[in-house]
């Protein structure tokens, strides 16, 4: 799940006034993955303000929910995210928390490094 309250969701601690469009390759990746498999996965908008949630990964359902009123950069940080959660797999609850550290620094060094390379590439031209 991807929590409002986490400041790596606010759309300022992460790449600030950046567009997450660097982030696409990745997400079509991880989308291309989960819904090519023998038991596709499905990604449904959802208001999910009640849990104070921007998106939720349901294994059972084999379903990310996403809160499509979110701006664009946190959209992509959100759905980015719980991809990874659906590639990783589902776990024991008491390892949640350590879980949640890994696909956050995971969803960040994503963001980050498609970034660069974007910004490289831009330069290289010029
Ligand atoms: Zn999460």
């Amino acid at each position: 799940m991807t929590l409002v309250s986490s400041p790596a969701e606010s759309g300022t601690a992460l790449i600030s006034n950046e567009p997450a469009i660097p982030a696409l390759v990745p997400i079509l990746l991880a989308m291309r993955e989960l819904m090519s498999s023998s038991e596709p996965w499905t990604i449904a908008p959802a208001d999910l303000r009640a849990y104070k949630w921007l998106g939720a990964t349901i294994f059972p359902r084999r379903t990310i929910y996403i809160d499509p009123l979110q701006d664009w950069e946190d959209w992509a940080e959100t759905l980015l995210h719980e991809l990874i959660h659906a590639l990783r797999g589902p776990l024991p609850e008491e390892e949640y928390d350590a879980e949640e550290a890994i696909v956050e620094a995971a969803t960040r060094r994503i963001m980050r490094s498609m970034l660069a390379e974007l910004r490289a590439a831009i330069g290289a031209q010029r």
